[in-house]
């Protein structure tokens, strides 16, 4: 049973031993507001912090024992910044990860295409990237996903097995449409903050926060091109000089398949 549904199961035996117990009186409208309360925020949990795994599993790093890093690119495609970046981490021979937005596939299919062709993971990351995305249910959260799937298939020739939730929440709906649907939700354990901070100030939280299976958030989409480089580049030259290889999330993912296959069929 799914932490989700057991909070639930908890929450309805409780009112209902409340209710036989104690019949119509004051005490039951507060063990019922106790209730409800801890639900609610058992809830807002759930969806502020999908690590907490209530709602459904998201994977927020590789295996420990494996020094390895992956970067990870949100947002994109994008016209200024994915064909550089792509330039870049080529020259370096680094793989990376891509979380495309279906919207942007569909109007820049070939630079989907070149991420592609250039052997990077391909994840989901929704058709609009709305910010209420997981506020939905049903069919529009399940649209949202399907259309990017389809975006990424009429473009890459690839089907994707990763998805990860506009702003890095979750709802409770999410597992059941990312399961029908053949994708594992992938979250980070590094937030860059690189749409926000200095490019050095970037480098340093990367820095200190780095370990073994480490997945790092970046951004392909919505920043600077010129700094985006810098960073990526210092990123990949100090990771190696201490040891890292920087991987793709399926070369990364490869020891957790079995375990995500568990996982996938018992949801
Ligand atoms: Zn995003």
């Amino acid at each position: 049973m799914s932490p989700f549904a057991l909070t639930s199961l908890v929450a309805l035996t409780v009112l209902a031993s409340a209710s036989l117990l104690m019949g119509p009186s004051v005490w039951l409208a507060a063990v019922c507001g106790v209730v409800v309360a801890a639900y609610l925020a058992v809830m807002g949990l759930g969806v502020a912090n999908p690590r907490m795994g209530f709602f459904l599993r998201m994977v927020c790093r590789g295996a420990p024992g494996e020094k390895q890093v992956a970067l990870t690119f949100d947002d994109g495609p994008d016209p200024q910044t994915t064909l550089p970046l792509l330039d870049l981490l080529e020259k370096h021979k680094v793989k990376a990860s891509f979380f495309l937005v279906g919207k942007k596939v569909d109007d820049f299919p070939s630079l989907a295409q070149a991420i592609a062709q250039a052997g990077h993971t391909i994840g989901n990351h929704t058709f609009h990237h709305y910010w209420w995305t997981n506020f939905l249910w049903g069919k529009p959260l399940s649209k949202e996903v399907t259309l990017t799937q389809d975006a990424i298939a009429r473009a890459t020739g690839q089907t994707p097995h990763w998805y990860r939730p506009p702003v890095g929440l979750s709802n409770p709906h999410l597992g059941r449409v990312l399961k029908k649907a053949g994708l594992t939700c992938i979250g980070w354990d590094i937030r860059s903050g690189d749409r926000k901070n200095p490019a050095n100030a970037v480098m340093g939280r990367i820095m200190d926060k780095t370990r073994d299976g480490s997945i790092v958030l970046l951004h392909d989409g919505g920043v600077d091109v010129d700094q985006l480089l810098e960073l990526v580049e210092q990123l990949i030259i100090r990771l190696r000089g201490i040891g890292y290889s920087l991987v793709s999330l399926d070369n990364m993912m490869h020891n957790l398949a079995g375990e995500m296959d568990y996982q996938r069929s018992a949801a």
